[in-house]
């Protein structure tokens, strides 16, 4: 199938064939349609990936990398093919670049452990942005208290953007690492990385992108970004929950030490000393997530099958569309309106707080997602203690963006908001 970018009416029709291929979303919640607005949380799995998760389990049962007998062969071809789709998918140089962990927040754990233990120093600085998710805050603070080093933080805009200009001044001879998100669960900022990544290198300085809520968005190509390190979670791609991926260029994974051991990271192992496995196996201690390797392949493909171009074109329709919708209420107030977004939108409603929002809409069938995202600096930045957030897949529809202003109009009458009791 042709991945061109079609007309809007084209895409719109293809929106309402790929809804088929998700189960769930036929389903009801007190006694409506449900609508998932919630996909920066997670996604919904399509057929192919349940599919793809029962045949390993009805078929293939087995471990990798250990048996010699037919089906343990089969299982490793499976799990390695799922590498080199990801290889693939990311446009890496090759598969020993794919670590396959729990999730994003295991591979920024994985890859702060071992700079930690290789590279930062007491002294050192490492350069986070100020819309960070605590996955990519906390495992540098955990590293900086072991290593004496410190925390520098970029800062944002009030529209929820990089301060581009301050970017230079905090790379100094000091910086180990540069650490940054590409695009906010929380504001939906698409982050210039390419530029950011440019910049960190001219000065020598390695930069790891945590990609948790790009991939599904629109097509990534690392060997284009020239990042050290890229990350992300199966399930927020349509997959399994419980796999992930850690992208890194070879020379760093030869460069770590293994971040845990035990079985299949090891080549020989004595009680005097321990010869690791090449890499990737270095970094993959343990029985690995087989089958949520295997649905994350089955995830990848379906995803390209249905074009990422497609897919972020449809997504920024919907983001026009609510966007413009959302601003028509009395009382909203967006968080974040940078320039680029993906398709994320996260407001507040003045006088209602936001998990009054999140139940009212769910009784009307709306799951969207309230708190801090995860985010606490970005809501202490914009002065609110959580926000109401809605993200888009690629199966919402405009009908269903209709239905949540609707269901808002509920919530600011209720409320009664500017008046409107
Ligand atoms: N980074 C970002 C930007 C996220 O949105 C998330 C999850 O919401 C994570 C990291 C952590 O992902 P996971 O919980 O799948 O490890």
């Amino acid at each position: 199938m042709s991945t061109a970018v079609h007309s809007a009416q084209e895409l719109r029709e293809l929106v309402w064939q790929w809804r088929q291929d998700f189960p769930l979303l036929q389903r009801t919640v007190y006694g409506k349609p449900i609508v998932y607005l919630d996909n920066a949380a997670t996604t919904q799995k399509p057929t192919a990936v349940v599919a793809a998760l029962q045949h390993y389990y009805t078929e293939c049962t087995s471990n990798v990398h250990r048996g010699v007998y037919y089906l343990s062969e089969q299982a490793t071809q499976l799990y390695e093919e799922a590498r080199r789709t990801v290889q693939r998918f990311l446009g890496a140089a090759e598969a020993a670049e794919i670590v396959f962990v729990r999730g994003t927040t295991e591979a920024i754990n994985l890859v702060a452990h071992c700079l930690g233990r290789t590279r930062i120093r007491p002294g050192s600085e490492i350069l986070l942005t100020h819309m960070e998710h605590h996955s990519n805050i906390v495992p540098w603070q955990l590293v900086a208290e072991q290593t004496g080093a410190r925390l520098r933080v970029l800062p944002i805009t009030p529209d929820g953007e990089l301060m581009l200009e301050a970017y230079p001044e905090l790379l100094t001879e000091r910086t180990a690492v540069v650490a940054v998100v590409h695009v906010s669960n929380s504001l939906g900022t698409i982050n210039p990385v390419a530029e950011l990544i440019q910049t960190a290198h001219e000065r020598g300085i390695p930069v790891l992108v945590d990609g948790a809520q790009a991939v599904a968005h629109m097509p990534v190509d690392v060997q284009q970004l020239d990042c050290d390190f890229y990350a992300f979670s199966g399930h927020k791609i349509y997959g399994p929950t419980g796999i992930g991926v850690l992208y890194a260029k070879r020379r760093w994974l030869e460069e770590f030490p293994p971040y845990q051991g035990g079985g299949d990271m090891i080549r020989h192992v004595t009680f005097e000393r321990t010869l690791y496995n090449d890499v990737p196996y270095k970094f993959e201690a343990g029985t690995p997530n087989i089958a949520g390797a295997i649905g994350l392949k089955a995830a990848l493909e379906y995803v390209q099958q249905c074009g990422l171009e497609r897919i972020a074109a449809h997504e920024h329709e919907l983001l026009r569309y609510a966007t413009e919708r959302l601003q028509e209420l009395p009382g909203v107030r967006l968080i974040g309106t940078a320039q680029r977004k993906a398709a994320i939108i996260s407001f507040v409603i003045e006088g209602v707080h936001p998990h009054d929002v999140g139940t009212v809409l769910d009784r009307e069938g709306i799951a969207i997602r309230v708190g801090h995202h995860c985010t606490q600096p970005v809501m202490e930045f914009f002065g609110v203690p959580a926000t109401s957030r809605v993200s888009f897949g690629l199966y919402n529809t405009l009908e269903e963006v209709d239905r949540l202003v609707e269901a808002l109009w509920k919530v600011i009458r209720l409320f009664g908001v500017g008046g409107n009791g």
